[in-house]
């Protein structure tokens, strides 16, 4: 085979992704009826969303997501691979696989601005879960769409959040609820913690 050819058809195979949902381009005659815009902390990648209402939204307090996000816990918005329409820097994307720990693009994997490392999804092998944190959500309505309806992971929590969702041990709907502790009683304990702490650092018991 012509040298040249082959090594076209590798950079097609490579480069196979672009053509497919989320990373799909759509056409300016294409119906794209945007809904929202969004981009990372630097600008490089923008994208914007076809549908109002996500399909769920969720608090995620698993152990990989704390350390991927640097953060108690994850805010995921749910959506269709078709919702999203890469308008800038949808090339300049990396991925982190969780599970094998590797940065090739094998499903389900994590994707971030490759200059800025603002999280942008988690790649499901169906869905996407978008970070709505990136969304330019306007109006009160729009914020209510995205408003989390669970909490997932919760068994691995760093702080308790009774805000009366369900909340789920491991994954939503396949592991077992835990009872949300009554407001009042979070509130208790934690003034008490934060006069406990302050007794120590007066006693210089601190360090
Ligand atoms: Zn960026
Ligand atoms: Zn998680």
């Amino acid at each position: 085979m012509d040298q040249d050819v082959a090594r076209e058809e590798t950079t097609e195979g490579i480069n196979e992704w672009k053509k497919r949902p989320p990373y799909r381009i759509h056409e300016d005659n294409e119906k794209f009826p945007v809904k929202y815009e969004a981009s990372c902390h630097c600008g490089k990648v923008k994208y914007q969303l076809s549908r109002q209402e996500p399909l769920d939204s969720k608090l995620c307090h698993c152990t990989t997501c704390q350390k991927q996000h640097a953060a108690p816990f994850q805010w995921a918005a749910i959506f269709h691979k078709e919702d999203i329409n890469f308008t800038h820097g949808h090339h300049n994307l990396e991925w982190y696989d969780p599970t094998e720990k590797s940065v090739d693009h094998k499903l389900p994997c994590k994707v971030r601005c490759s200059y800025c490392h603002s999280p942008i999804m988690d790649e499901g092998r169906n869905m996407i879960l978008l970070f709505p944190s990136l969304i330019d959500l306007q109006t009160d309505e729009d914020k209510a769409f995205f408003k989390p309806r669970c909490h997932m992971f919760y068994g691995q929590r760093v702080m308790d959040i009774p805000d009366g969702l369900p909340k789920w041990d491991g994954l939503s709907n396949e592991s077992n609820l835990i009872e949300d502790s009554p407001p009042d009683m979070v509130k208790d304990f934690e003034r008490k913690r934060e006069a406990e702490r302050n007794q120590r650092f007066e006693k210089g018991m601190n360090q």
